[in-house]
């Protein structure tokens, strides 16, 4: 009963448990792939910031470069001529080549005053190619402006190229005032840079430099891009002070970028900050939490419905649990009330053969007897009828105790061996090991009596029954063995089943209910053990009961 009531319990919780299953697969999963994705999106800015930062430092280097090239030139030979200078320039087709850069210039030291606060001259010799814009800035003194005096005198000093903060060119004359800088490489008088400061300071003779607008530069880089990926905004220096911004490129209005991150550059002397940032075209390609939430609700609405089904399943069982158990008792009850009038006219057969009410005649007697065995079957019957019911409504307690195997045997041997010469059969012990089993004697003798009285039943006069035993591992196999009539392949499981009998009714030859076999099983499972068949038609079976030891 207890045992009923905890599977009940459990067939309640079942769709519970499911649901809690189903509901924490959804989010483990959907968890799982949202860190997975945000984890391989966040490479991926790395990635696209990387490659960004290399396209900015790597071009930077190819501008650097032309500008150290016009160095060595004045370095070879310090009376470059204009005209030297510009063919010098036009080789280089820096507008088709290099975008963003200003020109190639000269810039000439014109005076060495060590006494003044300033300390120098300068001025700006050639500037190529000479359009509006360059020949605005000849004669410009740079020196004297602050933020291209620092970057100079560093180049000076350091023998070094030198980056310049930001500036406005003086080119700016045109068109909207672009943020720029700088880029200076010092040159000596005798061409080579001298060891000392002092030296470099007295042999400088002047500059080669570009200059650059910051936007024009940028784009020049990254092209025109109309859906970027990741936009960028570069400072001059170390912090982001609007003040320092030399260019920030375009950037989708309205957007709440999902990954930035803020980098230095180190250029030419110079630090840049650069603040990156995903834009909407970066995104679209991530996982967006949009699927991640269609996932979700799938899940649960998913999780829910296989809730509602095992439910529905759950309550399908209990209700043919509920059937099965009231069919059961029916089955006792029928059976109860049918036994007693049966023993009733068992009862009243035996009064008449003793004669005690009166005396009976030699068919009387045939009658009576007759009457005997019907009575005998149905009780029979009847029997077998209540022993399956109540093994169907668990209501069958097992005494579990070690019993000898060869005790047990010797105990059937007694009841059946009598049968046995009646129906004029060979019987043979095969014995076994000395071993125990452990089991309910009672319902261990119940399935072998069934056994071989099916033995019996199934093998025609003149054949043999046989028992024996072996054991392997933790269990003792007890096999009753025939050399009767056999089982068809296709019947074997089959004849374990209630009510099954392998000759069709209507030929029926012999005597049975078809459950002895289903009730041993039950039974033998109820010990933990088993019961199977192994028969060939025409040769014989072999019934083999697994027991515990
Ligand atoms: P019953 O013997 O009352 O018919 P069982 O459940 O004991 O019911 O057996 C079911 C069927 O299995 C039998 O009707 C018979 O067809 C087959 N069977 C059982 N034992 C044997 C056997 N030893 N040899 C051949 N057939 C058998």
């Amino acid at each position: 009963m207890a045992e009923r009531r905890r599977r009940l319990a459990l067939n309640d919780l079942s769709p519970w448990i499911v649901l809690v299953i189903a509901l924490a697969i959804t989010l483990g999963t959907g968890l799982f792939f949202w860190y997975y994705s945000r984890n391989r999106d966040e490479l991926r800015f790395e990635n696209a910031v990387q490659s960004a930062a290399d396209n900015i430092v790597s071009r930077l280097d190819v501008y650097r470069a032309t500008v150290r090239s016009a160095a060595a030139l004045f370095a070879a030979r310090e009376d470059v001529s204009q005209d030297a200078f510009r063919r010098y320039v036009d080789r280089l087709d820096i507008h088709n080549r290099y975008p963003g850069i200003q020109g190639i210039g000269w810039s000439e030291r014109v005076a060495y005053l060590p006494a003044d606060p300033i300390g120098e001259r300068h001025s700006i010799r050639y500037l190529e190619p000479r359009d509006a814009r360059n020949a605005a800035a000849i004669g410009f003194d740079m020196y004297a402006e602050q933020t291209r005096r620092a970057a100079m005198a560093l180049a000076r000093d350091s023998g070094r190229q030198v980056m310049s903060g930001r500036v406005v060119l003086v080119q700016e004359i045109i068109g909207q005032k672009q943020a720029g800088f700088l880029i200076y490489s010092p040159v000596y008088r005798g061409g080579a840079i001298p060891r000392t400061v002092q030296e470099r300071r007295e042999r400088l003779i002047g500059f080669t430099y570009s200059p650059f607008r910051a936007d024009d530069l940028f784009r020049g880089i990254f092209g025109t891009e109309r859906q970027p990926r990741v936009s960028f905004s570069v400072y001059d220096g170390a912090g982001t002070d609007a003040a320092n911004l030399l260019h920030a490129s375009p950037r989708a209005r309205g957007h709440e970028p999902a990954f930035t991150t803020t980098k230095t550059l180190s250029i030419a002397d110079r630090t840049w900050t650069v603040v990156y940032a995903s834009e909407p075209a970066f995104e679209q390609t991530s996982a967006s939490l949009l699927w991640l939430m269609v996932f979700m609700a799938a899940g649960t609405l998913a999780s829910f419905w296989l809730f509602l089904f095992s439910r529905g399943q759950a309550r399908a069982r209990a209700e043919a649990e509920a059937a099965s158990s009231a069919k059961s008792n029916f089955l006792a009850v029928m059976s109860h009330e049918l036994r007693t009038p049966l023993n009733a006219i068992g009862g009243y057969v035996d009064l008449m053969e003793l004669n005690i009410a009166g005396p009976t005649t030699e068919q009387q007697r045939n009658y009576l007897q007759r009457i005997r065995r019907a009575q005998q079957h149905l009780l029979g019957l009847i029997n077998s009828v209540l022993n399956y019911s109540k093994l169907q409504s668990s209501a069958v307690t097992y005494h579990m105790a070690h019993h000898n195997v060869a005790s047990l045997v010797a105990d059937i041997e007694g009841l059946m061996l009598p049968q046995m010469q009646l129906a004029g059969l060979h019987y043979v012990n095969e014995g076994g090991p000395v071993t125990e089993v452990n089991a309910d004697r009672e319902k261990t003798i119940q399935i072998l009596l069934n056994l071989l009285s099916n033995a019996i039943k199934f093998t025609n006069e003149g054949g043999s029954v046989k028992v024996g035993w072996s054991v392997d591992g933790n269990c003792v196999f007890l096999r009753v063995t025939d050399t009767g009539v056999g089982i068809a392949e296709d019947q074997l499981e089959r004849i374990f089943d209630p009510f099954v009998q392998v000759e069709a009714d209507l030929t029926r030859t012999r005597q049975g209910t078809g459950l002895g076999l289903a009730i041993a099983r039950e039974l033998a499972r109820g010990m933990n053990g088993d019961l199977t068949v192994d028969a060939e038609p025409g040769r014989g079976s072999i019934f083999t009961l697994v027991l515990r030891r």
